[in-house]
């Protein structure tokens, strides 16, 4: 695994414990280059999910990106792993749970600007303001991994808007392709 402060992909697993339910494995692992500790979470994708973006391309839907998006916008709140590992959790099962494999990625976009703002004000603003001016989480994650690695706020003083509601473009659901 990547050493989220060194890049480094060295490191070792100090700890590790398998969830109440069985189906979620917390690693707690080392860096062996820094010394960082980070943690890592594997988990079951009973079904494929393909997301759709904006432009057309499916790709395989992979819970790493949509935890790293949460984490972006959780940054430095008081905001639990747990509590983010929980929100994964709840949209991969709404993912899993539509009648058809593929969803749009605004889609997801939509899940998680609903779930942040159930438990954090501040994350919501920084997700829905930063987000809404990306194709989808992909580029808003690479947006942010371009930053330099100092303790900088992700850009966006903006508002949402009064109701808080997705822009009508957003909301619009497309159909999906065979
Ligand atoms: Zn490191």
């Amino acid at each position: 695994m990547r050493c989220p402060k060194c890049a480094s992909n060295d490191d070792k697993v100090i700890e590790t414990r398998i969830s109440k339910e069985g189906d979620t494995i917390r690693r707690r692992r080392q860096c062996l280059q820094c010394g960082f500790r980070f943690t890592t979470y594997e988990s079951i994708i009973p079904a494929d999910i393909y997301v759709v973006k904006r432009d057309g391309r499916r790709e395989d839907f992979k819970q790493e990106k949509l935890r790293d998006g949460i984490r972006m916008a959780c940054w430095k709140r008081n905001i639990s792993q747990e509590q983010i590992e929980n929100i994964v959790r709840d949209i991969s099962t709404q993912l899993m749970s539509l009648p058809q494999s593929e969803v749009e990625s605004h889609y997801i976009g939509e899940l998680v600007m609903r779930a942040l703002r159930n438990i954090d004000e501040v994350a919501y603003v920084r997700f829905a303001s930063v987000y809404r001016h990306f194709k989808d989480v992909e580029a808003f994650i690479n947006e942010i991994n371009k930053m330099p690695a100092k303790e900088t706020e992700p850009e966006g003083e903006e508002k949402p808007s009064a109701q808080g509601e997705a822009t009508a473009e957003d909301a619009k659901p497309e159909e999906s392709r065979p």
